[in-house]
């Protein structure tokens, strides 16, 4: 297209993820909704990311259209070419908060200064990138932050300052992980009713006011009260109580998702092989599931960061050969720390026709299926809100962050789930997974993931609040005024 047929006056949004999968995978929908929506979309990843999209999904996965486009910022860490592997957490997060800004900045400039792009209007900056809302603001634009995790999440992350001003946090000595200190209830977050200390994103347990990931979600969380909006990955009849609490905390809220259920929107099939997976994708599941009963595989998948001792995953392995149902278990190659995650011999050869193990999945879509019966998870946010688009209970083992606060809502508040200890082992993993597929309690919470669907649905269509958020977040904040 010649630089005279564009048109200039298109609102043009500029799309900044947090560079790892829980981030890129609901950004990249937000971006996509936002083209359908009549966006110029600049969708930014990091150098080292778009290396491993181009990997992992071929050069159409970063390719963009005329007016979906893919740009690159560095992530401030020594070049490495180690691609299989999720980056180390609290340095990707340390040196995005502290590298980013100037890149970003000199990105917007060039954006602005390119003939046939229409000039930035607007940031959509992850809730915890938001260097991109004070870009947003030198530019004098509107600065949105995408919050990808749970409305609860935020609630907890916004009181770290409140929890170390009453002198609960940073914990004296490492004597609170055994004397039973985190199960102290804390009875005065609002919104939040009676919760555990032990409830809330695990970074507050620590004995060192310094800790990086401790301050870094503090601060990410409370400077997302300065963007122009806050946006969230959920929907009201959800998390309703949290969410009312949070509107006086925060910028105008607008509740989006759960958004595998707005794809619907989506109709631009140049845009359907722009996928966002960091692995290759595994498809033999598909395959393997045809003629399965419903309900009748139980699915295991720990996300994209949480690792565990090769002890776990032999405890999870014997748990599942135990219980006698079919499963299909994804393990990443860096799910054991320090070590290829490798499931024992006789595990295979007992299992052998009834499990199937893959590296990686689409998992929004696998979720969807019928079959799936029941799903154990770390409980991330994202795969917590693809069990509630597929009806799925699930079996929560909560790694870090707001995992431990979303296990203890979908245990407690929204009845879908049961939780592992963290100390693993098969006989608990055993009867969780037969009372999820077959008891009383697990045809309750499959009962609740199926009313908790249909409402997710109805939030997501025409009428629903989800769906009606979303354009008034378009027509009130990110259309430019004229
Ligand atoms: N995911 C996927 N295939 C996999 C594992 C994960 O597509 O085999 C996707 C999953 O659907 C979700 C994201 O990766 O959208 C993981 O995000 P989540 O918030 O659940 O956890 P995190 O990986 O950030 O811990």
């Amino acid at each position: 297209m010649s630089s005279e047929a564009v048109n200039y006056e298109k609102p043009h949004a500029v799309c900044v993820p947090y560079p790892s999968q829980g981030h890129v995978h609901p950004m990249l929908k937000v971006a996509k909704l936002l083209h359908a929506k009549g966006f110029h979309i600049t969708f930014v990843n990091t150098e080292f990311n778009n290396q491993r999209l181009l990997r992992s999904n071929g050069p159409d996965s970063v390719k963009g259209l005329e007016d979906f486009r893919f740009e690159t910022i560095p992530d401030g860490l020594p070049p490495s070419n180690n691609y299989g592997a999720t980056q180390d957490v609290p340095s990707l997060c340390d040196s995005t908060a502290k590298n980013c800004r100037a890149p970003f900045r000199d990105l917007v400039a060039r954006l602005n200064s390119t003939p046939g792009i229409p000039p930035v209007t607007c940031v959509v900056s992850d809730g915890v990138m938001t260097f991109s809302l004070d870009v947003a603001g030198e530019f004098q634009i509107p600065g949105v932050a995408f919050w990808t995790a749970s409305a609860c999440g935020m609630m907890g992350y916004l009181h770290y300052r409140s929890l170390m001003e009453r002198g609960i946090i940073p914990f004296k000595d490492d004597s609170y992980l055994m004397d039973g200190t985190l199960d102290t209830q804390i009875d005065w977050i609002p919104g939040m009713g009676h919760i555990r200390l032990r409830d809330l994103p695990s970074f507050i347990r620590t004995t060192d006011a310094a800790e990086i990931m401790f301050n870094f979600m503090g601060n990410q969380a409370q400077r997302c009260r300065k963007a122009t909006a806050v946006m969230f990955n959920t929907f009201d009849d959800l998390e309703k109580e949290v969410l009312d609490a949070l509107t006086p905390m925060l910028p105008p809220i607008y509740t989006i998702g759960f958004l595998p259920l707005q794809s619907h929107q989506i109709k631009d099939v140049g845009l359907k092989s722009i996928g966002s997976s960091l692995w290759k994708e595994d498809m033999e599941w598909l395959e393997w599931l045809e003629g399965k009963e419903p309900a009748s595989v139980f699915y295991v998948n720990f996300g994209s960061i949480t690792t565990m001792t090769t002890q776990n995953l032999i405890e999870f392995a014997w748990g599942l050969a135990d219980s006698n149902h079919p499963f299909l278990w994804v393990i990443r190659a860096d799910l054991v720390k320090g070590e290829t995650a490798v499931v024992p011999p006789e595990f295979v050869e007992a299992t052998g026709g009834r499990g199937l193990l893959l590296n990686w999945v689409p998992q929004e879509e696998l979720l969807q299926q019928p079959a799936i019966g029941g799903f154990l998870t770390h409980c991330g946010w994202n795969s917590t809100g693809e069990s509630f688009c597929g009806g799925v209970p699930v079996v929560c083992w909560p790694f870090f962050a707001e995992q431990q606060t979303n296990c203890r809502y979908a245990c407690t508040e929204w009845g879908v789930g049961m939780e592992v200890d963290k100390d693993v082992r098969r006989t608990e993993v055993e009867a969780l997974v037969r009372e999820v597929m077959k008891g009383e309690k697990g045809k309750e919470m499959r009962e609740n993931a199926t009313e908790w669907r249909r409402r997710a649905e109805r939030a997501t269509r025409p009428g629903g609040s989800s769906y009606e958020n979303l354009n008034r977040l378009i027509t009130d904040v990110l259309r430019p005024r004229r």
